[in-house]
């Protein structure tokens, strides 16, 4: 939609252009969500596409993802074939409602700000253990993994006119067997409940990581495959009120299939 509270559009070519952050100023990434609905608060979009961030820089410590990297990109990512866990990512993009036009044009960046449980990369990057790096204004660069980085429904702890940077997978992580399992209650709905297991081949810990179920991204690591019970009670400790209740779903039901789709990881991970 047009946006017609927007006066001014910066394009910076470093984020020093843009000098004092104010009320009404917007980041715009993929523009996905900023143009989905009227952002009647917004003066100002500060384009982030300027600044040529590379979208993906692999090494052998791990995968660089800038915040600016779109989706499909992401999918389109020829990984090392010792990173047994690569085609999570493109599970993960696949698990978008509605499908290719978001992921065209949406960032990964973009996904994880918005922390709405359904997120499919808030998903994939705390299941491989994703660390963000944030640029505050006028502060040092900090350091935050994205499973502390979402709080809660459409809550982050990213700070007025903060930038996030990039989001870091090590290559330890991209280095585990997984496990996936999404639930929609309609074809190419938005995610019920987004489950991943990992296994380290070397260490065997097994880390469990829930998604889309609750308000923000919950995770479990045992030091081997856990055993049914274990696997139960961690899911019957997650409070209900902890779960999303929305038309997608209700908590009862996203508890249910939490627990279903956590002890199908737990055996195929344990074969
Ligand atoms: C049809 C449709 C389906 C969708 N399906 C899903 C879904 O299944 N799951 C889901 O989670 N979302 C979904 N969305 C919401 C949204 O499109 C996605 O979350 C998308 O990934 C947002 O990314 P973007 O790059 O387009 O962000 P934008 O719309 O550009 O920005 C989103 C927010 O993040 C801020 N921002 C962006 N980049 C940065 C940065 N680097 N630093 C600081 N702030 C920044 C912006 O200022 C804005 O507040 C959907 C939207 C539509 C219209």
């Amino acid at each position: 939609m047009d946006l017609n509270t927007i006066t001014e559009i910066q394009r910076p070519s470093r984020v020093e252009d843009v000098k004092e952050w104010q009320n009404g100023y917007a980041y715009l990434a993929g523009g996905t969500w900023l143009f989905s609905e009227p952002q009647v608060n917004t003066h100002t979009l500060i384009d982030l596409e300027t600044l040529q961030w590379p979208s993906l820089t692999a090494t052998a410590d791990g995968l660089e993802i800038a915040a600016t990297c779109r989706v499909i990109e992401l999918e389109n990512f020829a990984a090392p074939p010792d990173w047994l866990a690569a085609p999570l990512l493109s599970e993960c993009c696949h698990s978008f409602l509605a499908s290719f036009k978001i992921w065209n044009e949406a960032t990964v960046g973009g996904n994880i700000i918005m922390s709405l449980p359904a997120g499919p990369m808030i998903s994939l990057t705390s299941a491989l253990e994703g660390v963000m790096t944030l640029w505050p204004r006028g502060g040092e660069p900090r350091q935050v993994p994205v499973l502390d980085f979402v709080t809660g429904n459409h809550q982050n702890v990213l700070q007025p006119g903060e930038l996030v940077r990039s989001i870091f997978l090590p290559a330890h992580a991209l280095k585990k067997k997984y496990a996936f399992r999404r639930f929609t209650l309609t074809h190419l709905g938005r995610s019920e409940t987004l489950i991943i297991g990992t296994l380290c081949p070397e260490h065997r810990e097994f880390v469990l990581t829930i998604t889309a179920s609750t308000l923000r991204p919950m995770q479990y690591r045992f030091d081997s495959v856990p055993s049914a019970a274990e696997v139960r009670s961690v899911v019957e400790g997650i409070p209900l009120d902890h779960y999303l209740s929305d038309t997608h779903g209700s908590p009862e039901h996203r508890q249910h299939l939490t627990y279903y789709f956590s002890e199908q990881i737990r055996q195929e991970l344990s074969a």
